[in-house]
């Protein structure tokens, strides 16, 4: 074999297992395996993943504080800020801040990615042939799947509307939107499950952003999944409408959106962060509340989004972080609802990005991930990090424990 990982758990309740992989694969899992191998590494009993997986996130308008004028008052103004920094955008500086954020989800232990890019007149190609460079020099830890996008509107932005096309004939596997920001929302909607069915790509929105449950895209969304056949293939970011409903509205509705076979990625950061503007005080937290979207059988994930601009200006890359505040928000505290929040940064997120070979399996890709913990709960309550990643069996990522250094003692 190439490589045998020694001595970790794939459950917090199971006894400790070695896993062996050959030619980059998964070949053999179970206890003390008799094989001899290139490389041996010793999980000493900590817990092992097939890596998180990000299922949300802006590369290119990250880390652009410095690029945009700063907040006024209440009003976030995020958009405005961020579309009048997009045409100085150059593709060194685009390329040199995706890639700073980039190596900071792998460095806390991300293995999977579906990076949103936009494209329009301002932005052109610029942002998306950078993701794209990225995701073929990053190769070697993460496999990144761009979702193309119309951040500054469709229906009245035919600009948009051929670089999307010229991009999805050039391989990209998803499409998104942002109807918040199109003066039809339902047009944009449409032309987007048009382009869909076109190509056959996948389709991840930005849907439903603010503050009332008025004008909520998600029930359009539902139908046109059904009608186009498209259960499974649909996902949908940050909902955080859903988080203003009483609970004899949103359980139906929750109960709709499984059945139509549409996921849900809640962005805690960003929602928090961008949430309850209009008030001064007792702010509304208007963030989606996974546990019960669960609980009525959506599938559901979580992710980063932004990183460091208007729309979000913290950021370290780490989705462990991401379930820990989602924990805080949605006032979570069983050890069995911090777990569930930890398959949501990786077996939810996977079957949302319709990934059929990630998972520690025979024969799946050796995408492993050894976290300091030895359980999920402990990972989120405690923000438990990675000591090491492989990708294919490659060792990517090497992450040593804090050393203190006590006085010596005589
Ligand atoms: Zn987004």
């Amino acid at each position: 074999m190439d490589l045998i990982v020694r001595n970790t758990r794939l459950a917090c309740d199971t006894p400790p297992v070695d896993i062996g992989v050959a030619a980059g694969r998964i070949v053999a899992i179970g206890p003390n395996l008799h094989a001899e191998a290139r490389e041996v590494f010793d999980a000493g009993g900590c817990l092992a993943c097939a890596g998180l997986c990000e299922t949300h996130i802006h590369l290119e308008k990250s880390r652009i504080m410095a690029q945009c004028a700063a907040e006024d008052g209440r009003a976030a103004n995020a958009m405005a800020r961020v579309s009048a920094a997009k045409l100085a955008m150059r593709p060194e500086d685009i390329a040199a801040r995706a890639r700073a954020t980039l190596e900071r989800c792998i460095e806390n232990g991300t293995t999977r990615m579906r990076a949103q890019v936009e494209v329009d007149a301002k932005i052109g190609l610029r942002g998306y042939e950078a993701v794209k460079q990225l995701a073929r020099d990053y190769a070697w830890a993460i496999d990144i799947e761009i979702c193309v996008f119309p951040q500054e509107g469709l229906t009245n932005n035919p600009r948009s509307a051929a670089l999307m096309r010229e991009v999805l004939r050039d391989g990209v596997r998803a499409v998104g939107a942002a109807p918040d920001f199109d003066p039809d929302p339902a047009g944009q909607i449409r032309m987007v499950f048009d382009m869909a069915r076109e190509f056959d790509v996948e389709i991840d929105l930005h849907l439903d952003n603010g503050n009332t449950a008025e004008r909520m895209d998600i029930i359009q969304v539902c139908d046109l999944t059904e009608q186009y056949g498209w259960g499974e293939r649909v996902a949908v970011g940050h909902m955080c409408k859903l988080s203003v409903l009483p609970p004899e509205a949103l359980r139906p509705l929750a109960r709709r959106i499984a059945d139509a076979g549409v996921a849900v990625t809640v962005l805690p950061a960003t929602d928090l962060f961008m949430m309850g503007r209009d008030q001064t005080h007792s702010v509304r937290r208007g963030v989606a509340d996974v546990a019960v979207l669960a609980e009525c059988g959506v599938c559901c994930s979580l992710s980063t989004n932004n990183v460091l601009n208007p729309f979000t200006p913290y950021g370290d890359g780490s989705l462990v972080r991401m379930a820990n505040l989602q924990a805080n928000i949605n006032q979570l505290s069983r050890d069995e609802d911090l777990a569930a929040l930890f398959a949501m940064l990786t077996d939810n997120s996977a079957r949302l990005m319709n990934l059929p070979d990630y998972g520690l399996k025979i024969g799946n890709p050796a995408d492993i991930v050894i976290m300091d913990a030895s359980s999920p709960a402990q990972i989120v309550a405690e923000l438990r990090p990675p000591l090491a990643a492989f990708k294919r069996g490659v060792r990517t990522l090497s992450r040593p424990r804090p050393i203190l250094h006590p006085p010596e003692t005589v």
